[in-house]
């Protein structure tokens, strides 16, 4: 399929009729076409946004309502082609497309056209003064999304932009375009009027730094490496553009010796696995409390190894491809790294060559490693893959010490039934999402985001709407 960008309600080629392959994730074969588009694209995109902008901010609360409403309500309506697409183009499988990643996007609209019926704002009273806050929109924001959860994150950072009022250059990854693509005639048939969203496709470096720097663009909601939020900050700070900058992840999994085991070790299994283990929330250092540590370590792999890998369309399969043949290179450098630094490969480990039209696809064994130090650059570097690493611990401290010995901090997952360790260690952990006995239970209205190289900034509820708004002070003597 060839990709096109959506500017002004309308599907257009990039300015430089230039394009680049798609690949499909459980063949390796050629998908299709994505533009590469370039500052013109941006200019024209912006110029499309600085129309639409004024009656955008004016239409009244329930209209901008019942537009995103149906934006939501469209999406669910073609829940079945956004899955099929979103699984061919991540190599995520159909069912984890199907019942995860589409219906959230509905649902991040729905979230933010009610928030934004809810939205409201403080005012501060002492004798003789009134002060009150005015929150408007910002004008034209960018939103630039990753592979990992294509429609899902890419929703998640428009959806509240428009609902505060903003026209949005949003572009998605140019690894899984698929889905945006097919996001501007929703958003026609819902009746989002021409400019208010803006889609470009292209890499990284062309076309996402295009947006980034591009003068009228006022705040930028960016999630993805933190090796490029860098690079974002580098160019927008100077410009004092807000920044929301959701990046990189290695995340603890604390297991203690009282915790309810069955659920432990079947969540473990997914919070390492899920998605092939890419998603920024992934427990990917699991620390075990010593005296639970080989049961766990026998049953957590005799698990794993029972999970199926293959074409992403057949519900047997828990696990499909993973998104790129550089991503795939990468998670097996990492494998053979882990050798070197000493590690033992429990389970998986390797490359799995399946059969027939799925033989030139990325498919990865789940791995388990133990025997790792906590500073090895296994331990310490992203991987984003389905590797993980297992590792016992003697006391709290220890665990707490491991735990935040990352140069990241996104979540932490701790398993207890000890509510004086709980709240210890809530309030210890370096990270800006903790799960207690769970994982990955959302609730769209807390903050989301992480601390130190994962990033700065919140998203989520009232959060997403601040971000998206510019707050004024009135102070008026009565
Ligand atoms: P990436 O940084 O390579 O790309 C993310 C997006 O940014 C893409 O759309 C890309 O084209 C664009 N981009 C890259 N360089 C840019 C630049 N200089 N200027 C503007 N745009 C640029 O990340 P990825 O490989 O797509 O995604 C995986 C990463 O995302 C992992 O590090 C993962 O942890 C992170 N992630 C974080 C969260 C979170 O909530 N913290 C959620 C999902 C993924």
């Amino acid at each position: 399929m060839q990709i096109a960008n959506f500017i002004n309600g309308q599907y257009l080629p990039p300015h430089e009729n230039r394009y680049f392959d798609n690949y499909h994730p459980a063949t390796g074969q050629v998908s299709g076409r994505i533009p590469d588009s370039t500052t013109e694209d941006v200019a024209l995109a912006v110029q499309a946004a600085q129309s639409a902008f004024p009656a955008w901010a004016a239409l009244s609360l329930e209209k901008r309502h019942d537009i995103l409403r149906a934006v939501s309500e469209g999406i669910l309506q073609n829940l079945d082609q956004l899955a099929e697409a979103e699984s061919a183009d991540s190599g995520k499988t159909l069912t984890t497309a199907r019942t995860i990643d589409i219906p959230r996007a509905a649902l991040n609209f729905k979230f933010f056209a009610t928030a934004l019926l809810h939205f409201a704002s403080e005012s501060h009273h002492q004798p003789g003064v009134l002060s009150y806050t005015i929150r408007q929109p910002l004008g034209i924001v960018g939103c630039i999304s990753p592979w990992n959860l294509p429609l899902y994150l890419f929703t998640w950072k428009i959806a509240p932009a428009l609902a505060a009022g903003n026209c949005v250059i949003g572009k998605p990854s140019e690894v899984t375009p698929l889905t945006a693509h097919l996001l501007g005639e929703i958003c026609n048939a819902a009746g989002l009027p021409p400019g208010v969203l803006n889609i470009l496709h292209g890499t990284g470096p062309g076309v996402g730094a295009a947006i980034v720097a591009h003068p009228e663009i006022k705040a930028i909601s960016f999630t993805g490496s933190t090796r490029a939020g860098a690079d974002i900050a580098r160019v927008a700070a100077p410009m004092f553009k807000k920044l929301s900058l959701e990046l990189g992840g290695k995340n603890p999994n604390l297991i203690f010796a009282d915790c309810d085991y069955d659920t432990m070790l079947e969540t473990t299994v997914r919070s390492s696995f899920n998605n092939q283990g890419q998603i920024c929330l992934c427990g990917s250092r699991i620390y075990v409390e010593r005296s639970l540590y080989d049961r766990f370590k026998h049953d957590f792999v005799e698990q794993v190894k029972q999970i199926k890998v293959g074409n992403p369309a057949d519900p047997a399969n828990r696990l499909g491809a993973v998104v790129s043949k550089m991503h795939f290179d990468k998670v097996l450098s990492y494998i053979e790294l882990a050798k070197q630094e000493g590690g033992t490969v429990l389970c998986g480990g390797h490359a799995l060559s399946l059969p027939g039209d799925l033989a030139g696809g990325w498919f990865i064994a789940p791995t388990v490693i133990e025997g790792l130090p906590t500073h090895c650059r296994t331990n310490q570097e992203e991987i984003f893959g389905p590797v993980v690493t297992i590792q016992p611990f003697d006391t709290d401290e220890e665990a707490q010490a491991n735990a935040n010995a990352s140069p990241y901090g996104l979540s932490a997952t701790i398993w207890t039934n000890n509510l004086r360790r709980t709240h210890y260690l809530t309030t210890q952990l370096q990270a800006g999402i903790i799960w207690v006995n769970t994982w990955m239970l959302r609730d769209l209205r807390t903050p989301f985001g992480g601390v130190k190289n994962s990033g700065v900034g919140r998203e989520g509820g009232w959060e997403a709407m601040r971000f998206f708004s510019e707050t004024k002070n009135v102070t008026m003597e009565m």
